[in-house]
């Protein structure tokens, strides 16, 4: 599809997204050789294993040495320190791009840190993803048939950025473009706040002095409902943080939502309750058969 090529890709963060991607443009032979840097040895040990990565950097000028593609994929309250160490490294044709959760924060970061090199930098963030961590969960079809959401700036490189969107659509992307935020308003509704909720539903349920009875009987439901709340702490921490505004507006309104089915329970309002069951379900169906 595209005769794009990198000779290096250096990954900020090699975890399930991280990781994934390295694979996928591997996979898509797209580029030579994948350095990987972060936290945990082990972990990039385990990235080097699956061939996710070719090499482990101790120093981000280590990792940046030649590279001329770059994805910094760490948690997003991360970003910003990662950009500042990456500014003085980035070798002149080197693009970079990120996967954030959240846009307008990561957006900022970069600006702030990456200087010149900020129109070389063009944000992304892949709904794709899933409740496991770690470049053990890391898998080259991650990005199949998923939107990849590109938020370019005023200052974003066209060059820069069809040289990005080649790399996402590589892995067998779809590209989406929105403003950052508009962006982050969406992904508050659909992602943000369902994670919040389920992370309150099982701590609360944890809480309970007859939690251990009720984890040993709930069943399938259950099990749906909170799938996501066995997702990293650490990055929805951040996410919720970096989003405050809007996860807070989203919460208010789900406030709202609660309260108002409480008051159908009080009145014991059958009929009522059912045409908000119902509502429910044509629209989850409509959006399941929409989706394919
Ligand atoms: P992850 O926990 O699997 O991987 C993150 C990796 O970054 C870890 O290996 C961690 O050790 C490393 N790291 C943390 N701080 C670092 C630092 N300062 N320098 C270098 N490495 C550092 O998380 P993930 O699911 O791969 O998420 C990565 C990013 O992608 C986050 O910004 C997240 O918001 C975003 N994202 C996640 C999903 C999802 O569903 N998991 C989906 C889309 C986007």
């Amino acid at each position: 599809m595209t005769s794009v090529r990198f000779r290096k890709l250096a990954v900020f963060g090699v975890g399930l997204i991280g990781g994934s991607f390295g694979l996928a443009l591997k996979d898509a032979r797209l580029v030579g050789k994948v350095a990987g840097i972060g936290r945990s040895r082990a972990n990039l040990n385990r990235a080097l294993e699956m061939g996710a990565i070719d090499e482990v950097a101790e120093q981000p000028a280590l990792a940046l040495a030649d590279a001329d593609l770059v994805l910094v994929a760490v948690p997003v309250r991360q970003m910003q320190a990662v950009f500042g160490a990456i500014a003085a490294h980035l070798a002149p044709d080197a693009v970079v791009t990120d996967a954030g959760s959240t846009k307008r924060d990561v957006i900022e970061a970069a600006r702030v840190s990456l200087g010149n090199a900020f129109a070389r930098f063009v944000p992304a963030h892949p709904i794709a993803g899933a409740e496991r961590s770690g470049a053990e969960a890391a898998s080259r079809d991650l990005y199949r048939n998923r939107t990849v959401v590109i938020t370019p700036q005023a200052e974003t490189d066209p060059q820069a950025r069809a040289r990005v969107e080649a790399a996402w659509s590589s892995c067998g992307a779809r590209l989406v473009e929105m403003t950052a935020p508009h962006h982050d308003e969406v992904l508050a509704a659909i992602s943000h706040l369902p994670h919040a909720l389920a992370f309150a539903l099982v701590d609360m349920i944890a809480r309970r002095p007859d939690a251990t009875e009720l984890f040993a009987v709930a069943g399938a439901g259950f099990r749906d409902f909170t799938r996501i709340a066995s997702s990293s702490p650490e990055m929805w921490r951040d996410i919720c943080i970096a989003n405050r505004d809007l996860v807070l507006r989203e919460l208010r309104a789900f406030q709202s939502s609660l309260t108002a089915l409480a008051g159908l329970l009080e009145h014991g309002d059958a009929a009522a309750l059912e045409r908000v069951f119902e509502s429910a379900r044509t629209a989850r169906n409509a959006w399941l058969q929409n989706r394919g």
